[in-house]
């Protein structure tokens, strides 16, 4: 074979050069696909709304401080852009699950503390050192490990404890913590730093709901007690999640972490009733819109079953058109079979059949004006209309917080109203 051929079909294989990527203020930081490239769907992350509903949310506390909850890429919104909006906002703080989570944010030159909302890993314990991330710990192997590690490291570090007052999920019983107190006390490179419990039930509706969120106060209390006696003060005690902090003002102790309501969403009829009376005539706003265009449209004869199952025949003669996101990128199937719409030309239309992976079909019945190109809304406002994630979670019997998480990696994050950048460090709230 002549070696021009060669050459000619090694760069075939490598195919044409890409076209340069438009310039699209993404965040970078979830998934895969970061880039609107050719994709004709992405979520707009609006992080004025961010800072906005931070500085709703830590004025509400005052004098307690909100720590601004970030895990799981800020709730699908983009945790390094989130982080620093709620910053301007004035959250004095971050919270994550993971010890990647806040890696990403160091790497991102995100400074202020981050809390690891659960013990980590052994393997996890020199990242999460080499990073400053202060952990939460509910064992003792759990102390012993960061022990270890700062001494190997010669380096101290902050340690948070966790106690269990009801959720059952993590942390230690009440009986345990005073022990587990003094193995942080007596090791001069730990600083035993906050005490800390969550609560399950913040949020519910019902009397019993509520006597249980009191009972975990009184047993916190208890344990906050217990350490006093023994002369042992944690510089932050903090319990409450975005409903604890508006529904007990009792729970609010020196620290709040909210996640959901940074996002603009409340959990619950109570917690809504609770912020209105609290927050005095502001508003949350939700931070997220999920939007694409239209590619294709067709005319379709009354009794056609478009889509995979042939699920649902047309009741006319319709313009169907099909939007570029599917069940992959977080919308779910069951959208469809319980009557979710979509926004197009700022009037709501029903799915003309079964959610796809990768696209949908909207039913736009009679209305020849809707061409490709145009905007769907999926989640968010357009014209007088919006749709929230609030409407999805009661059509799928979920809550807000599956609808902002499960929006897919695929799915390019647009920042707009990005803040003065920050360079990430913690500004003082805007008064
Ligand atoms: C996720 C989480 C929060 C935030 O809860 P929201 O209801 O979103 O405000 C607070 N604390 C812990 C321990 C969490 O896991």
């Amino acid at each position: 074979m002549p070696d021009g051929t060669l050459k000619r079909l090694r760069a075939g294989m490598q195919g044409p050069t890409p076209p340069k990527a438009p310039k699209v203020p993404s965040d970078g930081t979830v998934g895969v696909v970061t880039q609107a490239r050719s994709r004709r769907a992405w979520a707009e992350i609006d992080l004025d709304a961010i800072t906005h509903n931070a500085r709703v949310l830590s004025r509400l506390v005052r004098p307690a401080t909100l720590c601004a909850v970030v895990k799981a890429h800020g709730y699908g919104h983009g945790a390094v852009s989130v982080a620093r909006a709620t910053l301007t906002g004035g959250a004095l703080g971050l919270a994550v699950a993971l010890v990647d989570e806040g890696v990403e944010l160091r790497q991102n030159n995100v400074h202020g503390p981050i809390l690891l909302l659960s013990e980590c890993g052994a393997d996890a314990v020199d990242a999460a050192m080499a990073y400053g991330l202060t952990p939460t710990v509910y064992t003792a192997e759990g102390i012993a490990q960061f022990a270890q590690a700062a001494r190997m490291l010669g380096q101290r570090t902050s340690v948070h404890i966790k106690v269990d007052t009801g959720m059952h999920r993590v942390g230690a019983a009440p009986a345990d913590v005073p022990a587990l107190v003094r193995a942080l006390v007596e090791d001069p490179l730990l600083r035993f730093e906050g005490l800390w419990t969550h609560f399950p039930v913040a949020d519910g509706d019902s009397a019993e709901d509520r006597a249980f969120t009191v009972r975990q106060l009184a047993l916190f209390d208890g344990a906050i007690a217990d350490l006093a006696r023994a002369d042992v003060h944690p510089d932050v005690i903090h319990a409450a999640n975005t409903a604890g902090a508006i529904v007990f003002p009792q729970a609010r102790y020196g620290m709040v972490r909210c996640g959901i309501g940074l996002y603009g969403y409340l959990p619950g009829d109570t917690v809504g009733a609770a912020f209105s009376t609290a927050a005095g005539g502001q508003h949350l706003r939700p931070a997220l819109s999920l939007r694409a265009r239209v590619v294709s449209v067709r005319t379709l004869a009354e009794g056609e079953r478009p889509s995979y199952g042939r699920m649902r025949a047309l009741p006319q003669r319709s313009v169907v058109a099909t939007v570029p996101i599917g069940y992959a990128d977080g919308v779910p199937r069951a959208l469809f079979s319980n009557g979710a719409h979509v926004l197009i030309g700022g009037r709501r239309r029903p799915l003309a059949g079964m959610v796809t992976m990768d696209q949908i079909m909207v039913d736009c019945e009679e209305d020849t004006s809707v061409q490709p190109g145009d905007e769907v809304v999926l989640l968010g406002r357009q014209g007088d209309e919006e749709i929230t994630a609030d409407e999805w979670a009661g059509l799928l019997g979920t809550i807000s917080y599956e609808i902002l998480c499960g929006i897919g990696p695929r799915v390019p994050r647009v920042v707009i109203n990005a803040p003065e950048p920050t360079g990430g460090s913690i500004t003082p709230p805007i008064p």
